[in-house]
């Protein structure tokens, strides 16, 4: 059974209505007064479909949510910021509506002309968008004649604007970001080039379990870091001091390690720790000399003979995906062992790709972004896909062909 999407490029866009379906969650920082777009790596992931519609002769309207405004309107989520910031990356008025449905919207798409983009306020300060309410879904779908999927982070979720609209328009296709992230990502959870290295952070092991225990069959090495390791650790009878360490993740650690062993997959944990009395104290910082430890610290980081066993393990890799910091990223202190790893990653020859987020972050901040092959503009999504999870954003626009007998 082969699975296809229709393409945009396959579509007729002149003179048509286009809703795309963006993901312009983006982080905000204040500026004096105001807020402005502060890492504008997904809107600028987003151009290349809303130039494409432009050329086409097409009027776009897009449609994103932005933060958790829980479906009611709140000025502090907004977005007022992503539109100016795309009105200068495109050189042209983008227009911001009061409200995303309704008799304004409507009306003003009726009134777009050819080249015109119009940016529908936070969908989500409706309670429809998430609740996917058909009620919702048809005052969208008053907006437009036609439907582009281009929102790759917000694919895992089953919402008004990426399930129920693409499902009442006939006219629909994935964008060109969308195609882009299958591109990179389908080669890896379908024929991953082999030796290949996992690499997983971050702080909760109960987000990336499914990930893990998909790709046991399928990779050579899998190294964590992050808050996840001292799950794994404690999981091997070794001490984790205060470190974040629940026993339900240990549970899980347990798992994994067992599913490691029995498919020879090598695991590799820290072996030492930039460690801290307290989460937030920068002041009493040390690296432990082994793998345990002491009760009264926590672990904030790997510590440098852990970076140098990494380093070895990405040596002969061909392919390598990263998720997850490797320490509290956040804090200079407890940097170094994500930005090391970064760059180790960065040399290695491999395929390399990086899923969204935090990892994505220190990347853009060590300046490696062209180093990587790619770079998911989706965080859950990414993973949810990776580890074999059909997307509703996606399987509404699926073309299933049956083999020929
Ligand atoms: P996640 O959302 O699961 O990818 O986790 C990302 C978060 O994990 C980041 O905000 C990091 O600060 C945090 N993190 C990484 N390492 C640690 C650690 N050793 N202790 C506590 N938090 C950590």
């Amino acid at each position: 059974m082969k699975i296809t999407y229709p393409k945009l490029t396959e579509l007729e866009l002149k003179n048509k209505r286009v809703f795309i379906r963006v993901d312009f969650n983006v982080p905000l920082k204040q500026s004096g007064e105001t807020y402005v777009v502060s890492d504008p790596r997904r809107i600028e992931e987003a151009l290349p479909t809303i130039r494409y519609v432009i050329e086409q002769g097409g009027k776009v309207i897009l449609g994103s949510h932005l933060g958790r405004p829980k479906g009611q309107p709140n000025p502090k989520y907004s977005l007022e910021p992503v539109g100016s910031y795309l009105s200068n990356a495109l050189g042209k008025d983008v227009l911001l509506t009061e409200d995303c449905v309704g008799d304004a919207p409507r009306g003003l798409s009726h009134q777009m002309r050819v080249g015109d983009v119009m940016l529908l306020e936070n969908l989500r300060f409706h309670p429809g968008e998430e609740e996917n309410s058909p009620e919702f879904v048809a005052r969208l779908a008053e907006l437009c004649d036609v439907y582009v999927s281009d929102a790759f982070g917000t694919l895992h979720r089953a919402h008004a604007s990426t399930e129920g609209l693409p499902r009442v328009i006939k006219h629909r296709a994935i964008g060109l970001l969308v195609e882009k992230e299958l591109k990179f990502l389908s080669p890896l959870r379908e024929n991953p080039k082999r030796p290949f290295v996992l690499m997983m952070g971050g702080s909760k092991v109960s987000d990336k379990i499914g990930i893990l225990d998909f790709f046991l069959s399928r990779v050579d090495t899998v190294v964590i870091g992050g808050a996840m390791a001292y799950s794994f650790l404690n999981a091997k009878g070794f001490k984790v001091g205060k470190s974040l360490c629940e026993e339900k993740q240990v549970q899980l650690a347990r798992k994994i390690i067992k599913g490691a062993d029995a498919r020879n997959v090598r695991l590799i944990l820290p072996e030492d720790h930039v460690v801290s009395l307290a989460f937030g104290d920068t002041q009493n910082v040390s690296v432990t000399q082994g793998i345990d430890i002491p009760d009264d610290k926590l672990g904030l980081d790997i510590g440098p003979k852990t970076i140098s066993k990494i380093g070895a393990a990405l040596q002969n890799a061909e392919t390598v995906f990263w998720n997850g910091p490797m320490g509290v990223f956040e804090e200079p202190v407890f940097a170094k062992g994500t930005f090391e790893v970064a760059k180790l990653v960065a040399q290695s020859k491999a395929v390399k790709l990086v899923g969204g987020g935090d990892s994505a972050a220190a990347i853009m901040q060590a300046g490696l972004e062209s180093s990587f092959d790619f770079i998911s503009t989706g965080g859950g999504a990414t993973l949810e896909y990776l580890e074999g999870k059909s997307l509703p954003g996606l399987k509404v626009l699926e073309i299933v062909q049956k083999p020929q007998i």
